[in-house]
């Protein structure tokens, strides 16, 4: 009787085996990037949110509270290029939004691709856009790989770069959004023409109904209590509009500025409207393999932006944010299945406080016009070196040199070097400067240092980083707000992961935004892309 039960244990023990031999991956992962969303935002408004959305993160998820970004700058296709390759602008070579190519001299936009035609368009030199200018994979293209090209990958977004950069080289598509036609459109580089789906989806003028009535508060305003008033100086103006308060007339405003859409709230509506609508045309989640849809919600930059953290308007647009993530989530438990799909949220950078508002608060920030800087350094070097300009431009918060003219001239960089960074040493906006191609003989603090270092890429970057001190902002940021740096309020990213085999809970150790691809590669059993530093969070499994 004993040895029947054995023979059956074992039997039970080989069955289960091969039931276990199919690699058990969910149906479908979403990569969501909330633009410019620092993490204190979980917590500001969360006595707000419903339970549907950010909350359901929160109590379902893993969330990873101490998050930072490894690198500078903090910029928003440096961080949809890391986030998705788990490497850094030294490898992954998006060192910016645009740079000065160091080898022409020429200025380059990250996604500009002259080689491919816009799709949907209105005007055809709009869109043309491909990854190509990132130089490594990332954990789509992985999956792609890892399905022998079975999986499905798409990237959305009203940013060409934030749908672009996160679905990798070989996606099967991505989607931004055109302001002149009001139209979501991609470019010959994924496909020869746009589906029919998304010809309908842009039939139907979305935009126009989401803005009929005009953009005011979800709640009455004097419930806004995590705000300031609503009209305060540093805030920025819709063009059109004489103050910044609600409501915002966006129906009148859109007629002459259609890229006013973007800053308002329904911009992500209307992205994650369209993310549902690319769920059903590719049948995301239906097919023999893992599909991977990511997915930025681009107006809480844009928002952020033009009246800053501490306004009603960026509270109400969270606010409305976390209603359209409930009734996104619950549109995926019903197509995908409660359980079946996997999503991580994060952002691809924070932002500063207004300078309006730390100063009202005796908070320490100013302002510096980086083109002021450079004009006084030219000035400086000519009566040294004998050359008007030598810096060609204060970008990205590092100087860029005429280098072929340094050569052609036979001068002394290293000199020129020198000398600039004596003289942004005595800048009362200037923290620290230091010589690109001798990070390491730098006095620069970690983690200060190591951000520094994984941002800088000879070809793409400028030659002498400028580290400003805390809170101060270039001065085209007045109003409103902008972002960056290394500092804590531009580098500090919430970090969330939900569903499929995630555990339940919250940690508070250092995690690097490096590390969330090589996580979601291990989640799926993919190798990692190939320039990854990062390592996989193994509290989140379940
Ligand atoms: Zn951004």
């Amino acid at each position: 009787m004993k040895k029947w039960f054995a023979v059956l244990c074992f039997s039970i023990f080989i069955l289960s085996g091969y039931a276990q031999q199919t690699i058990n991956r969910p149906k479908l992962v979403l990569g969501i990037v909330v633009d410019q969303m620092r993490w204190d935002y979980l917590y500001r408004f969360y006595d707000r949110y419903g339970n549907g959305g950010f909350r359901r993160l929160l109590q379902e998820g893993y969330s990873f509270e101490n998050t930072m970004i490894n690198y500078v700058p903090s910029f928003t296709a440096v961080g949809h290029s890391c986030i998705f390759t788990g490497s850094v602008p030294a490898i992954n070579g998006i060192t910016s939004n645009e740079w000065i190519d160091q080898l022409t001299g020429t200025r380059v936009y990250c996604t500009g691709d002259s080689s491919v035609q816009s799709l949907g368009a209105e005007n055809a030199e709009d869109g043309r856009m491909s990854p190509r200018n990132l130089l490594v994979t990332t954990v789509t293209d992985e999956l792609r790989m890892a399905t022998n090209f079975q999986s499905k990958v798409v990237g959305v977004s009203l940013k060409d770069r934030a749908a672009i950069l996160p679905a990798g080289h070989s996606a099967n598509g991505a989607f931004w959004l055109d302001d002149a036609s009001g139209n979501f459109i991609s470019s010959s580089y994924y496909m020869k023409e746009l589906p029919s789906w998304v010809y309908k989806f842009n039939e139907q003028k979305r935009i126009l109904s989401l803005i009929k009535n005009d953009w005011n508060t979800l709640y009455p305003i004097n419930t806004y209590k995590q705000s300031d008033p609503d009209n305060n100086p540093y805030e920025g103006r819709l063009p059109g509009e004489n103050a910044p308060v609600f409501p915002h007339r966006i129906k009148d405003l859109y007629q002459k500025s259609p890229g006013v859409f973007r800053t308002t709230p329904f911009g992500n509506t209307l992205t994650l409207e369209f993310a549902a609508r690319v769920i059903d045309g590719y049948q995301l989640g239906q097919g023999p393999a893992t599909d991977f849809l990511t997915i930025n919600c681009a107006s809480t930059d844009y928002v952020g932006h033009m009246f800053g953290p501490n306004s009603v308007e960026i509270e109400d647009t969270y606010l409305r944010l976390d209603q359209d993530l409930a009734k996104f989530f619950s549109l995926l438990d019903d197509k995908i299945g409660k359980g079946q799909w996997l999503v991580f949220l994060t952002a691809d950078h924070g932002a500063a406080h207004s300078i309006g508002f730390m100063q009202k608060h005796n908070l320490p920030g100013e302002l510096f016009t980086a083109q002021y800087l450079v004009d006084d350094l030219n000035r400086a070097l000519n009566s040294k070196f004998g050359d008007p300009k030598l810096i060609l431009s204060g970008l990205n918060y590092q100087l860029n040199f005429d280098l072929r003219k340094i050569n052609d001239k036979h001068l002394d960089f290293d000199a020129i070097k020198r000398t600039t960074i004596d003289l942004l040493l005595r800048e009362r906006s200037v923290n620290n400067a230091v010589d690109l191609s001798r990070i390491a003989e730098s006095n620069l603090p970690e983690p200060i240092k190591t951000m520094v270092t994984n941002g800088y890429y000879f070809k793409r970057s400028g030659s002498v980083q400028v580290i400003y001190h805390s809170g101060w902002l270039e001065s085209y940021a007045r109003t409103g707000t902008t972002h960056g740096t290394w500092n804590p309020y531009d580098a500090h990213i919430p970090l969330i992961f939900m569903g499929w085999n995630i555990a339940q809970g919250k940690s508070n150790h250092l995690v690097h935004m490096t590390d969330i691809a090589p996580t979601i590669a291990a989640l799926l059993h993919i190798q990692m892309p190939s320039g990854c530093i990062g390592v996989p969070i193994t509290e989140v499994l379940k």
